[in-house]
């Protein structure tokens, strides 16, 4: 039997993640960790598990959906027309995913002087 602990943080503004086991049975133990646009699907699961799911949107109009795209773009490596998928439910319902993940997108976006809001996705 293993124990895992995982999570994600960020540092220098780079969505970053980590993993750290042990078994129960005998000295075996690991960690590793790393940094990108996209967390490991087991530990993003792991988190929403429980923690809940976050959701970022905007709050308010935007007259120009540039920079959303630049942030967008920049902080998950999204091709334009993907970027442009994502800026439209940032308008609309507004993206989902971890709090760290919907925190770094927060950052990137206000760095660009677009006003957004994070909540409990419920
Ligand atoms: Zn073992």
């Amino acid at each position: 039997m293993t124990t895992c602990d995982v999570g994600q943080f960020f540092d220098h503004g780079m969505l970053c993640w980590g993993t750290e086991g042990r078994c129960a049975d005998c000295p075996n133990a690991w960690c590793e960790q790393d940094s990108g646009p996209v967390t490991p699907e087991n530990i993003r699961q792991a988190l929403l598990q429980a923690h809940g799911a976050a959701r970022l949107r905007l709050s308010e109009d935007v007259p120009n959906f540039v920079p959303v795209l630049q942030a967008l773009r920049d902080a998950r490596e999204l091709s334009l027309g993907e970027a442009r998928t994502q800026a439209k439910q940032l308008a609309e319902n507004g993206l989902a995913g971890t709090l760290v993940e919907m925190e770094v997108l927060a950052i990137r976006l206000r760095g660009r002087a677009v006003e957004v809001i994070v909540a409990p996705a419920e």
